[in-house]
C-alpha cells in the first residue's frame, strides 16, 4: 500500500513534460532523438551522406554549378587538377562534418605544394588539406590549420598514402537583418580523432589578403563582399592541382 501511494505520487511528477528544470532540478523535455552512432565507419542515422563512395551527385562545380567531375575510383574521389574546386548542393548551417582524405604518396612538391586541398566550411573558411608528414611549411598553412588565421594545436599527420580524418564541428556566423556580423563563426576539428582545433573563432574569409567578414548580405559575392546572410552555405572541396582523394563524407546538421 505504501509502495502504491509512492507511485501514484510519482506518477504525475514523471508523465509531465518539463520544457524547464522542476523544484528537483530535473528537466524531461525535449527528449534527445534516438541515433545510431558510427558503427564500423559507417555514417550515424541521421546524417546526411555526401558521398559513399559510388557517385558524386551531391556535388557541383563550384564555378559554373555543372556536375562535379572528380575521379571516382575504389570508394574514393580524386581532385583532378583543372576540374575545379566542388561544392555541395545542399546548403549547411551549423554543421558536424565527417571527411577522410589521402595526399598521394607521389611526392614532386614540398611546403604548400604536396598534397594540398582543403574543406571549406561555408564556402569561406578553410580547413587545409596538405601532406604535412614531414614537409616545412608555414604552420598556420599546414594540415588542420585554419588557413592563414590559426595552426593546429598538434600535428598528427600521416605518411602520405595514408587515409586520414577530419571530424570538424562547425558554428556558422550570425548577421542580423541589417547585414551586421553579430556573431563571428566558430570551429572544433579532430584530426584522426585527435583534437587540432579547440573552439577556434574563425576571423573572417581564409582567401582574402586579410580574413574578414562580408561587409553586407545578399547574393553571395566575393568580390563585393557580399554574404548570403541566410545562415547556410555549401561546403566546398578545393582543386589546388595536386593529386588527394576523400571518401567516407557525412555531415549532421545542428
Ligand atoms: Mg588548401
Amino acid at each position: 500500500m505504501k509502495n502504491l501511494l509512492l507511485a501514484l505520487t510519482l506518477l504525475p511528477i514523471s508523465s509531465l513534460a518539463f520544457s524547464q528544470a522542476n523544484d528537483r532540478g530535473e528537466v524531461y523535455e525535449p527528449v534527445p532523438a534516438l541515433v545510431t552512432g558510427v558503427i564500423d565507419g559507417a555514417p550515424p542515422s541521421d546524417a546526411i551522406v555526401l558521398f559513399d563512395g559510388s557517385n558524386l551527385e551531391a556535388w557541383n562545380r563550384t564555378a559554373d554549378d555543372a556536375p562535379a567531375r572528380w575521379l571516382i575510383e575504389d570508394g574514393a574521389i580524386t581532385v583532378q587538377s583543372g576540374v575545379g574546386t566542388i561544392k555541395t548542393r545542399q546548403a549547411f548551417g551549423d554543421i558536424q562534418l565527417h571527411v577522410e582524405f589521402r595526399p598521394t604518396d607521389v611526392i614532386d612538391g614540398s611546403g604548400q605544394g604536396r598534397g594540398n586541398s582543403g574543406v571549406f566550411l561555408h564556402s569561406l573558411y578553410e580547413v587545409q588539406v596538405l601532406d604535412s608528414w614531414e614537409n616545412d611549411t608555414y604552420v598556420n598553412g599546414q594540415a588542420g590549420s585554419i588557413y592563414k588565421q590559426q595552426a593546429p594545436l598538434v600535428n598528427v599527420s600521416r605518411p602520405p598514402g595514408q587515409w586520414q580524418s577530419f571530424d570538424i564541428i562547425f558554428k556558422a556566423p550570425v548577421y542580423s537583418s541589417a547585414g551586421e556580423l553579430e556573431s563571428p563563426a566558430y570551429v572544433t576539428v579532430l584530426q584522426n580523432g585527435v583534437l587540432v582545433l579547440n573552439h577556434f573563432e574563425i576571423l573572417g574569409a581564409t582567401f582574402t589578403e586579410s580574413p574578414e567578414y562580408a561587409a553586407r548580405c545578399g547574393p553571395y559575392s566575393q568580390e563585393q563582399r557580399i554574404q548570403d546572410c541566410s545562415g547556410k552555405m555549401p561546403i566546398t572541396l578545393q582543386d589546388h592541382g595536386q593529386i588527394v582523394s576523400f571518401r567516407n563524407i557525412w555531415v549532421r546538421e545542428l
